[in-house]
């Protein structure tokens, strides 16, 4: 069977978490393979309404095997905390449906701490992050600073390496942020507390995943955030830590010989941004309020209010080719139904010059962005499951988004509910 990636194209939050929930029915394998617990991903289904961090979204479906692979940040305090709110909603998880690669690094509790004191230290320069450790444990996961849960099993080795990192981390802590020093305790009582817990479910993932690719099972690759916060790709320095492109399922899977035939590009029908950087197609005043209000966009993580603008082609087309998505899910179509008028950034202004070619990070300050307007639809379409079903403004907007970014959207979703989809097929699809 072939294997599928659901990525997000855009700044995050396009709603990959209800598509990876929806298509696992396929899937026997759900891989996390990058990014940590600063994720946000809202599901709701029969079982409720989820906002996972660090879980894989496969779950919720009876029979599917969750992996956390080592390209993740481990966070194991945060991973039980999670846990347990899940099984206390009524998920099961066992060591057969959620499995943790050994070799996925551990995020330390200094990572947090280290997170937190530079984002202070920087002031208003600060990178917006959501304090969960991300860059700091990237930056020692590099450096070859931390420990791979692995190491949980091989308890005297492990408390020598502590015992190392110990040593070395308190330096910055107290010399560069003043700061307390951690001790030896304070670490054995942390990994008392959660590594112990998390235990059971650490094994070898490499040898599940190629198991399972030699029984032809099909295996669903999980991204966290977008194309634009890619390590790499995005918009640096407000990026993540971490590739947030399909490019590096097979190292971040723990599948070296993965193959993806299916890159979901996940897009939101308008634009939205959490934290700091550039946003060209930003909206400000009245009109952001009612579209935050609209799509309810509050961060998953962080409460924080979204920035919003409309659908920016220049960076969705560019999303997609950096992810070399070959199908699109169109997700909150319904949101756009109070609009009578529905404004699409269709290129960017610099330096005199129209162009839909994505700027070098440093220019995008200077871009400013070039609106159309669409005929709005002002119906309710959350009811809506086929194309038909769907006004023809509505059906216009989206025609017009898949041939400007020029890949065919496949999926339209019109509610957070697992069912309020639209699927459409890639016949459809026309390049200009
Ligand atoms: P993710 O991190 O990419 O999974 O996205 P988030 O979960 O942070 O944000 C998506 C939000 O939109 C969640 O609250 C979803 O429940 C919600 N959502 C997803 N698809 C739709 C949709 O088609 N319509 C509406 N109204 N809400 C949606």
């Amino acid at each position: 069977m072939s294997n599928c990636a659901i990525v997000g194209i855009n700044w995050g939050d396009e709603g990959k978490g209800r598509m990876v929930d929806l298509l696992t029915e396929k899937y026997d394998v759900v891989v996390r393979f990058q990014g940590g617990g600063n994720a946000g991903h809202t599901v709701v289904n029969e079982k409720g309404k989820f906002m996972l961090h660090l879980l894989p979204s496969g779950i919720f479906r009876k029979g599917v095997i969750n992996i956390l692979g080592n390209g993740v940040a481990l966070d194991p305090e945060n991973l039980w905390l999670e846990m347990q709110e899940v099984v206390k909603q009524g998920v099961s998880l066992t060591p057969e449906n959620l499995k943790i690669s050994d070799r996925a690094s551990i995020l330390l509790p200094w990572h947090r701490d280290l997170d937190a004191l530079e984002e202070q230290r920087l002031q208003d320069k600060k990178y917006g992050s959501t304090k969960q450790g991300i860059a700091p444990f990237y930056s020692d996961k590099f450096q070859k600073k931390t420990i791979l849960a692995g190491e949980l099993f091989y308890p005297e080795e492990l408390k020598a390496h502590l015992a190392d990192l110990l040593e070395w981390k308190n330096l910055t802590l107290t010399k560069v942020y003043g700061t307390e020093p951690y001790t030896m305790e304070m670490l054995e009582q942390w990994m008392e507390a959660y590594c112990e817990k998390i235990k059971p479910y650490i094994c070898d993932t490499t040898v599940v995943l190629e198991e399972a690719q030699k029984e032809g099972k099909g295996i669903l690759f999980e991204a966290q955030l977008g194309s634009l916060r890619d390590l790499d790709y995005g918009i640096y320095p407000y990026t993540t830590s971490s590739n947030t492109t399909a490019g590096y399922i097979p190292i971040g899977s723990g599948l070296p010989s993965a193959r993806v035939s299916d890159i979901v590009g996940v897009v939101k029908a308008y634009s939205t941004c959490v934290g700091e950087g550039p946003f060209v197609c930003e909206r400000f005043g009245e009109e952001a309020e009612k579209l935050r209000k609209a799509g309810f966009e509050y961060g998953a993580k962080t409460g924080r209010p979204r920035r919003v603008g409309p659908m920016d082609i220049v960076a969705t087309k560019y999303g997609v080719r950096v992810q070399d998505a070959t199908e699109i899910a169109l997700t909150k179509l319904d949101v756009l139904s109070y609009m009578d008028k529905i404004p699409v950034c269709t290129h960017y202004l610099l330096h005199g010059k129209q162009t839909d070619a994505f700027p070098f990070p440093v220019a995008l300050k200077e871009a400013k962005p070039v609106i159309e307007y669409f005929d709005g639809w002002n119906c309710d379409i959350s009811k809506a499951r086929t194309w038909e079903d769907l006004p023809k403004q509505a059906q216009d907007y989206v025609t017009f988004i898949e041939k400007a970014i020029g890949c065919p959207i496949t999926y339209v979703s019109v509610g957070p509910e697992r069912d309020s989809i639209i699927r459409r097929s890639k016949e459809n699809f026309h390049e200009e």
